[in-house]
């Protein structure tokens, strides 16, 4: 089958690999209609994950997003059938185990991540592991370029609001309007933000964020947490969001909040250390969480909410190539900043 293969930094071409195929009871295959290309492929894209990349084959398949109807049925799979139109986790896990019941499925110690332990997503065909627990139905009304969105960024962006605790009629600043912090924006006005402040350089891109309702607040000059203050006549917000993975802007979520208030982290830093306040921090009371997204939890509320047309994601499914073009794909969506997401028809 084709799939996009990783041959070296900034180096994903298509090619010819194994169908993909069931090799556990537990397994499903699926037959993609639509897969894409998300912000953390680019650390794949780059060779920051060579050395995790040891289960996507050889050479490695790329990716981690998909909708498509199931093909092939593992055993012991319960929940899904042959037809069926579905979507799922960026990552698989078992759904048994202490971390998965203890709604952390993104840690589980048998989980597999889609491109680094088992073969990735931009392909003909996905092997889907623990498929009853990964896999979801989409609903009929939510086309597959909506769909796309629920198995990553936008389970995201909701567990992000999530952890933030919002009350209603709180004030919220979110930094980053890429996919994942317009889908946080969107999320906190469903838990009943009042305000919500959208932090970003990219004028295309606080223009789309104004459009969802929230207040647009341009970085360039580094001045985020000034304007913020300003407006909130110094109080600063209950709720931060981080959605780019900088040091910056980490700093600028913690220096954001009022007393007690809340720091939410789902941006992936390449950073390994920051300085970080602890005094200011105890100072002031400052909470924060922080962690990859359990997209178990949120993936069907996430269809749903798509299908009620609550979470609109329309505007960001603006770009649409062939997999077949998949090497021009990773290159436009490296440097081109209006391209919220690159979507690929197998
Ligand atoms: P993206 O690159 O599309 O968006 C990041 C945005 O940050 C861009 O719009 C960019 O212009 C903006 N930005 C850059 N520097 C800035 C600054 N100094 N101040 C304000 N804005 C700035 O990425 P995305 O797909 O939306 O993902 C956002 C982050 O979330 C990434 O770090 C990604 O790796 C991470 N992510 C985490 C999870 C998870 O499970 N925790 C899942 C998906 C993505
Ligand atoms: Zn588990």
């Amino acid at each position: 089958m084709l799939a996009a293969t990783y041959l070296g930094p900034k180096k994903v071409q298509p090619g010819k690999v194994p169908d993909a195929a069931i090799r556990k009871p537990t397994d499903c295959v699926v037959r993609s209609s639509l897969t894409a290309i998300c912000g953390s492929d680019l650390h794949t894209y780059h060779g920051a994950n060579e050395k995790y990349q040891k289960g996507a084959g050889t050479p490695p398949i790329m990716g981690h997003e998909f909708v498509g109807i199931v093909e092939e049925v593992g055993s012991a799979v319960s929940q899904f059938k042959k037809g069926d139109r579905v979507t799922g986790a960026f990552k698989a896990a078992c759904g048994r185990c202490d971390l998965c019941r203890r709604g952390y499925p993104s840690k589980c110690p048998y989980g597999e991540m889609f491109g680094l332990d088992t073969p990735g997503t931009q392909a003909e065909a996905v092997r889907v592991p623990y498929a009853d627990f990964t896999l979801a139905a989409v609903p009929e009304r939510v086309p597959d370029d909506h769909a796309i969105f629920a198995g990553d960024n936008l389970s995201t962006g909701m567990q992000a609001a999530a952890y933030g605790g919002i009350q209603p009629g709180d004030t919220v600043a979110v930094f980053g309007c890429g996919p994942v912090g317009l889908f946080a924006q969107q999320a906190s006005f469903l838990h009943g933000a009042a305000t919500v402040f959208a932090i970003d350089r990219s004028p295309a891109r606080l223009e789309l964020a104004h459009q969802f309702g929230s207040t647009p607040i341009n970085a360039t000059n580094g001045d985020a947490v000034a304007q913020i203050r300003d407006l909130t006549g110094g109080r600063g917000v209950d709720v931060a969001i981080e959605a780019v993975g900088m040091p910056q802007t980490v700093t600028d979520a913690l220096n954001v909040i009022r007393p007690y208030g809340m720091v939410s982290i789902v941006g992936l830093s390449e950073a390994e250390t920051m300085n970080f306040g602890i005094r200011a921090a105890y100072l002031n009371g400052t909470r924060f969480a922080i962690g990859t997204c359990s997209v178990q939890n949120y993936i069907r509320g996430a269809l749903n909410l798509l299908s009620e047309g609550r979470i609109n994601a329309a505007p960001l499914a603006n770009t649409k190539i062939p997999l077949q073009s998949v090497a021009e794909g990773y290159e436009r969506f490296d440097t081109d900043k209006s391209v919220f997401k690159v979507l690929m028809n197998p």
